[in-house]
């Protein structure tokens, strides 16, 4: 088989199967080599990994996963893609195709019948449009993943691997660094892929923890604690969880008990003051 890679032997799959690409669906390919190997590399792949990807195009990513892991099954949601993979993943017997929306799919079904349980690796070159939801749908699951590599569109990158008062950080970048570690791989140039997207890309890994760092009983008030305070950036931390959280501004003020400074904003505190919030408000009753 050629080099998927190759943006020839790209174009000659795609119109040779009459492959017409999807904007709606993300379909932006990977046409460059070095970037490729950069993908699959930092996702630390050993002999013995199984590897879940999402939306595998016509392979090209698929099959350098394949050389170098145990098993990977490719979850792909356009049907028109599935003979052009039957033909680029012909001769690896350990990769395979399901034809699914990954936000749909019985994740945790899978990993338990095809990867006996174990804790897998994600790969993926994400469509843009569903970024967000899959990343999430992951961690929040807790699908048991030991790290994902995506590639994503960059400012998403920049807002999940942010820190307390820079102007990217917010409910994506706590989210996120709840569940995982960030590591930035690389930025990836437009020019990459065809056709080619409006914005530049940017690879990150999530090290996924076995054990949360942080200890929350319910992660819906945690989150809404979050997300209330991103909610109105400029306002004090006292004025936005009395109206997100619908608790009078006394109240909140007993609660807290000057252990964190309402004055302060939600986009100047780390997740380890966000526990403590969540625990002055909902736990120490
Ligand atoms: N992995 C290929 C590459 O790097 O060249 C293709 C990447 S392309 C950015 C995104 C792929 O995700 C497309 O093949 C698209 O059809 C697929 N896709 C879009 N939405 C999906 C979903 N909800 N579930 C599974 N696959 C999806």
């Amino acid at each position: 088989m050629d080099i998927l890679s190759n943006p020839k032997v790209t174009k000659d799959i795609v119109s040779k199967h009459g492959f017409k690409f999807s904007k709606s669906l993300g379909q932006n390919f990977l046409i460059d080599n070095n970037i490729l190997n950069k993908i699959v590399d930092s996702a630390l792949i050993e002999e013995d990994d199984y590897v879940i990807e999402v939306g595998p195009g016509i392979g090209t990513l698929t099959r350098e996963i394949a050389k170098r892991a145990k098993k990977v099954i490719a979850v792909e949601i356009d049907k028109t893609l599935i003979p052009i993979l039957e033909e680029t993943l012909a001769d690896l017997d350990n990769a395979s195709v399901v034809n699914e929306d990954i936000l749909k799919l019985d994740i945790k079904k899978l990993i338990d019948e095809e990867f006996e349980g174990k804790r897998v690796k994600l790969v993926a070159n994400l469509p843009y449009y569903v970024t967000t939801p899959i990343i999430m749908r992951f961690l929040e699951e807790e699908i048991p993943l030991k790290n994902m590599v995506v590639m994503i569109q960059k400012e998403v990158g920049e807002r999940i691997e942010s820190q307390p008062n820079k102007k990217t950080y917010g409910a994506l970048s706590v989210g996120v660094q709840f569940y995982s570690s960030v590591d930035i791989i690389g930025i990836v140039p437009k020019t990459v892929f065809i056709p080619q997207p409006k914005v530049d890309s940017i690879v990150i890994r999530l090290n996924i923890y076995e054990e949360l760092p942080y200890k929350v009983s319910d992660r819906k008030k945690f989150f809404k604690i979050v997300r209330g305070a991103f909610a109105q950036r400029r306002k004090t931390l006292l004025n936005t969880l009395s109206s997100s959280l619908s608790i009078s501004k006394e109240e909140i003020k007993q609660l807290v008990d000057d252990e964190i400074d309402l004055k302060r904003r939600g986009e100047t505190l780390s997740i380890s003051e966000f526990v403590k919030l969540y625990e002055l408000i909902y736990e120490s009753k």
